[in-house]
């Protein structure tokens, strides 16, 4: 498949539409949010379902991550083909096909998985008995976001103690996440959420810790949460993805104060004008195909008094109430999706570009989104 860049050419000659990743920026968000684990004495294992790229899955193992998430069997089997050696399945696996693929996994690489039920546990078991493989499992905890998740206390004690006697298992910890949380607007309503997520959460630990089983691991926290979670002691693991690249979504929270690290917008579509007959409005060659809108609109980058509206499969609209602040026809222009993880989805290559912030900026790097289709 033909990429829409050459290495070497400058963004201006880069075809649309592409994803683009600002290098620059996207090294600062990895090495500041390294950096910020490292200080608080917490480990790092960002998501990769964010990116579905193994190229920057090495970046951030380089960088110190313990491992990555995956969301996906599938997705986790591309990341352990390009070398990455320790996953954790942060969702639960259903279906005997599954279960014998995440078994093979765990024979290539330390692979963990989550549980929320007595019958995961039986057919995971089985799956890893019949393979003569053993993978570590944590209990999904209900924080709060409703959606998968046992509540916390005994009925997740009683999953623990079942893990700890089940073949082929190994218990782990807990899984303690929640949603929701990130994308609360206010840091204090944030902050508070967390808070009580952390409360429950340590009580579990506790009520574990009284039947004999010691979490290893305590997993979860995104990029709204990871400061709270990550300075509250009870998360030891935490699992951001969309720092890396920041999406205009994320950029609606209103940041935390104090000494909690910020991100750049890193990841970007890169759109041409190609029809402008109306005033006040030019037309991108970039719809929801390319710039999923699940999270909302995405947002024209650096362009005041711009906005990106009523986008259709192939083509997004940009109106403004002064016409002169619309690019003209064959005008490229930056958009910075709404949503990182189903945008880096719908495009087969990242291509990173360095020198943005300095004016055009060159193709440095081309990346497939290998893992992009993983969905199962
Ligand atoms: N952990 C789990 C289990 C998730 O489902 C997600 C995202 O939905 C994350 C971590 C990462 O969150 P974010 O991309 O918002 O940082
Ligand atoms: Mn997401």
């Amino acid at each position: 498949m033909r990429a829409p860049a050459r290495l070497g050419i400058p963004l201006a000659d880069v075809d649309t539409p592409a994803l683009i990743l600002d290098l620059d920026a996207f090294e600062r968000n990895l090495q500041t949010m390294a950096d910020w684990a490292k200080s608080k004495n917490v480990r790092l294992r960002p998501h990769a379902k964010s990116h579905k790229c193994p190229a920057i899955a090495h970046r951030q193992m380089a960088l110190g991550a313990v491992g990555v998430c995956c969301q996906k069997v599938s997705e986790a089997e591309v990341m352990v083909d390009a070398g990455i050696t320790n996953v954790l399945i942060s969702n639960e696996v259903v279906g005997r096909t599954k279960l014998e693929a995440l078994a093979q996994l765990a024979l290539r690489a330390r692979m963990g998985v989550c549980v929320d039920d007595i019958r995961q546990i039986r057919d995971l078991s089985e799956a890893m008995h019949a393979a003569g493989a053993t993978i570590d499992v944590l209990v999904e905890i209900n924080i709060g976001g409703n959606r998968c998740g046992v509540e916390p206390g005994d009925p997740a004690v009683r999953l623990g103690a079942a893990v700890a006697q089940a073949d082929g298992l190994r218990f782990a910890g807990l899984q303690s996440y929640d949603g929701i949380t990130q994308h609360v607007r206010d840091p204090d309503e944030r902050k508070a959420r967390a808070a009580r997520a952390g409360d429950v959460t340590a009580q579990t630990i506790a009520a574990l810790r009284d039947i004999g089983l010691e979490c290893e691991t305590v997993g979860g926290a995104g990029t709204g949460s990871f400061a709270f979670d990550g300075m509250s002691g009870v998360w030891n693991e935490l699992q951001p993805g969309s720092y890396a690249f920041m999406d205009a979504d994320y950029a609606r929270n209103t940041p935390a104060g104090g000494d909690v690290p910020k991100f750049e917008h890193a990841m970007f579509v890169w759109a041409i004008v190609m029809s402008r007959t109306s005033v006040g409005q030019a037309v991108v060659d970039a719809g929801h195909k390319v710039l999923p809108i699940d999270s909302g609109m995405p947002v024209p980058f650096d362009r005041p008094g711009v906005r990106y509206e009523r986008p259709s499969d192939e083509h997004g609209c940009l109106v403004a109430e002064l016409d002169s602040a619309l690019p003209d026809l064959g005008e490229k222009i930056l958009i910075v999706p709404s949503h990182v993880d189903p945008t880096a989805n719908q495009h087969d290559f990242f291509i990173g570009v360095r020198g943005m912030a300095e004016g055009d900026g060159t193709v440095q790097e081309i990346w497939p989104v290998t893992a992009r289709g993983c969905v199962f």
